[in-house]
């Protein structure tokens, strides 16, 4: 599974302190991130499956990918999903420079807002506080910096599910899900081709059990 930990070590929560990480709650809530969509193969299948669990959740799109398939965009918003910013082209930060990747971060933003005033219906306010998962969770400090003086929080995440891993089995997926959240975690999938196969066998069974020990899953609540 390479060096990349399934549930993120809480020294790593300490040296980036200004990143939203979780949400400290004792609370049975957690809380489901789809990233790179929307995609035709597999968002709307992601979006049945939470509403037959009630569950909310939010999406971290892709600029480009609102603007190819702007029709799916609205149903994330009709179902009463958050919207995250998930940058214009889901570029590398670490060989990016700030300028460039607040440029392409403001670019999606823009899509994005334009596409919740089309919306008839939202749970979504255009005047929400706009949100950024950075692609790779690759991100310098002074890009972190500059987003959040323009209003940005960066969220990453508690937990990698590693669905877009194709050396795993969706069951594995599911496990790495099951055996590591707590209460106000932040989980990571992905409403991407390349994630598909692992997703589809994961989210059902992780909103089963969850949903089965009387836990809510809910949009990031800020
Ligand atoms: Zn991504």
């Amino acid at each position: 599974m390479g060096i990349v930990p399934v549930k993120t070590p809480s020294i790593i929560k300490k040296l980036l302190p200004d990143f939203v990480w979780e949400f400290f709650t004792s609370e049975k809530v957690l809380f489901l991130t789809f990233d790179d969509g929307p995609t035709p193969e597999i968002t709307q299948c992601t979006l049945d499956t939470l509403k037959q669990f009630n569950a909310k959740a939010t999406f971290f799109c892709i600029g480009t990918n609102i603007q190819k398939h702007p029709h799916i965009f609205q149903s994330i918003l009709k179902d009463g999903h958050r919207i995250g910013n998930h940058s214009n082209t889901h570029l590398k930060g670490w060989k990016t420079s700030v300028k460039d990747y607040v440029l392409n971060v403001n670019s999606a933003q823009e899509i994005i807002n334009s596409e919740i005033l089309k919306a008839e219906t939202s749970a979504q306010k255009l005047n929400a506080s706009p949100i950024f998962r950075p692609p790779y969770g690759q991100i310098k400090p002074s890009q972190g910096k500059a987003l959040k003086a323009m209003g940005y929080t960066v969220i990453t995440w508690s937990i990698l599910s590693f669905d877009w891993d194709k050396d795993i089995s969706g069951e594995t997926c599911y496990l790495n899900v099951i055996k590591n959240s707590k209460p106000g975690n932040i989980i990571v999938f992905h409403d991407s081709v390349k994630a598909s196969k692992n997703l589809k066998h994961a989210l059902p069974k992780v909103l089963a059990y969850f949903t089965e020990k009387g836990y809510e899953f809910k949009t990031l609540p800020l």
